[in-house]
């Protein structure tokens, strides 16, 4: 059992209790470790802090990634009230929904942009303002969440596919980067979870039900499985510019059109 005590982890992308980051939040409570979280808006704040308040969470901090403002704030907020940092857990992504309906050359520069920007572009500057208190500790971990359509095409996944895999990379950067101050910086690739930001993606309970036959494991993951190798990933300081898979399998077949020789 992973022990996380004096642990201090910043908890991203808590939307309600169907969040990864929720899965996540009660894994690292339960590993004893102490949190803050942040909220994107002040409409999600309340239900965040009711969430964050059954694990004895105190410091909430506004962070909408678009505002580079946030970000000082939040570093600034951290170094007073939280006192130190060990981990951070990006766990945020948005395209907007009509870029999923077209063809993917139909896909605007706004929506491109848009979705590079909240998705990927945001773990450099989550890196940036938290640096200096995950370097100031006895070595900092950044875990990123991505998805397999960052390497292969999954056509549904459409344009959030080619943000995970500026996500990926940037990580990849990043540990690279920042590797020399003891902090690093991962990604872990979860398979489908019925969330509220995969309910903006249209076809994806049908690839639920389809994969499902497939998968090595023949079942989906749980949120749970996510939450424990999540933990594991912020902890264990000899894996950096890592991207780990908990997707029962998936990622290891073959196309069905690849799969046959003949
Ligand atoms: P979710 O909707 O619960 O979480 C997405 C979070 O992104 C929300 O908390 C939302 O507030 C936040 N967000 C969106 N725009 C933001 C902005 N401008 N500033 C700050 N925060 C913003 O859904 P989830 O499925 O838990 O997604 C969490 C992460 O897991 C995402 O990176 C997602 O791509 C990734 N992921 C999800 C799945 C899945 O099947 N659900 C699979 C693999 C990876």
């Amino acid at each position: 059992m992973l022990d996380l005590t004096g642990k201090k982890a910043l908890v991203t992308g808590v939307a309600n209790k169907r969040s990864i980051a929720w899965a996540i939040a009660q894994a690292l409570h339960s590993a004893g470790c102490e949190m803050a979280f942040t909220y994107q808006t002040e409409r999600l704040e309340g239900g965040v802090r009711k969430l964050g308040e059954s694990l004895g969470v105190s410091h909430y901090y506004e962070l909408d990634v678009t505002n580079e403002a946030h970000f000082d704030a939040l570093a600034a907020g951290l170094a007073s009230d939280f006192g130190g940092l060990d981990y951070a857990l990006h766990s945020i992504a948005f395209a907007n929904k009509e870029a999923f309906d077209s063809p993917f050359h139909e896909i605007t520069e706004t929506d491109f942009l848009q979705a590079h920007q909240i998705s990927a572009y945001s773990l450099i500057p989550l890196c940036r303002s938290l640096r200096p208190l995950l370097a100031a500790g006895d070595g900092g971990s950044v875990l990123a969440m991505t998805y397999f359509g960052a390497e292969k095409v999954v056509p549904m996944y459409s344009l959030m596919g080619v943000a995970k895999a500026s996500l990926e990379i940037t990580a990849r950067y990043l540990a690279n980067d920042l590797g020399p101050e003891n902090i690093r910086v991962n990604c872990l690739s979860a398979g489908p979870v019925r969330t509220l930001a995969a309910a903006g993606i249209p076809g994806f309970r049908e690839l639920m039900r389809k994969s499902e036959h497939v998968m090595p494991l023949r079942r989906h993951i749980t949120t749970e499985e996510v939450a424990q190798a999540a933990a594991f990933l912020l902890a264990n300081t000899g894996i950096t510019g890592e991207v780990t898979h908990v997707d029962a399998g998936f990622n290891i077949l073959a196309a069905e059109g690849q799969a046959s020789p003949a």
